[in-house]
């Protein structure tokens, strides 16, 4: 069993209830079990910025999965949740990223580890923070990263009880 770390976020539909979704069918896989989960923030659009705020967060999963095989159940998770909703929406329901998975290093076409952008992206940092503060990327710790970060705009917009609120709905209906 490793712990593997996943960042999410959204921004078009309604992204805490795909996030919401994701953490819940996470926690229903049999390999899988959530160890922790961020809190959630709204961050301002990076790159493109003529679009809606984002909402991110992160979670660590006990997992027996491969990293292969992480990913394919991330990417599935995001495929279902933009099946629930119109392809009008975009490619931004919802992402899952695998930020690390244990302490691995790993450059396949398909897979990086760790994430090769996640140090210097406040939006992943922030919430890795929460539970991973003194988790170590590349030599440093997520603090240390975050502490050059542009943490710019970023606000905590809910506990990290968020994903389980009546809002959120249920994953099944
Ligand atoms: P973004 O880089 O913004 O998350 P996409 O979600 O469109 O962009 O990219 C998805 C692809 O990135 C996946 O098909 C996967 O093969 C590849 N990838 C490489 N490393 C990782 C990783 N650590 N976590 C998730 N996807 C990864
Ligand atoms: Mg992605």
């Amino acid at each position: 069993m490793k712990t593997a770390c996943l960042g999410l976020g959204g921004n078009i539909g309604d992204p805490i209830r795909a996030m919401s979704n994701a953490l819940r069918i996470i926690a229903d896989h049999p390999a899988c079990a959530i160890s922790a989960v961020s809190r959630l923030y709204r961050t301002p659009p990076w790159g493109k910025t003529d679009q809606s705020y984002f909402f991110n967060a992160c979670v660590a999963v006990l997992t027996s999965l491969e990293p292969e095989a992480l990913l394919d159940f991330c990417l599935h998770i995001e495929r279902a949740m933009k099946r629930e909703r119109t392809e009008r929406w975009g490619p931004r329901t919802l992402d899952i990223d695998i930020l690390t998975y244990g302490e691995d290093v790993l450059e396949t076409t398909r897979l990086t580890l760790p994430h090769p952008r996640m140090t210097d992206r406040a939006f992943v940092l922030l919430p890795l923070a929460d539970f991973a503060a003194d988790l170590e990327i590349g030599g440093r710790s997520v603090n240390a990263w975050l502490s050059q970060a542009d943490k710019a705009g970023i606000e905590v917009v809910d506990n990290e009880d968020w994903w389980r609120g009546e809002r959120a709905g249920n994953a099944d209906g």
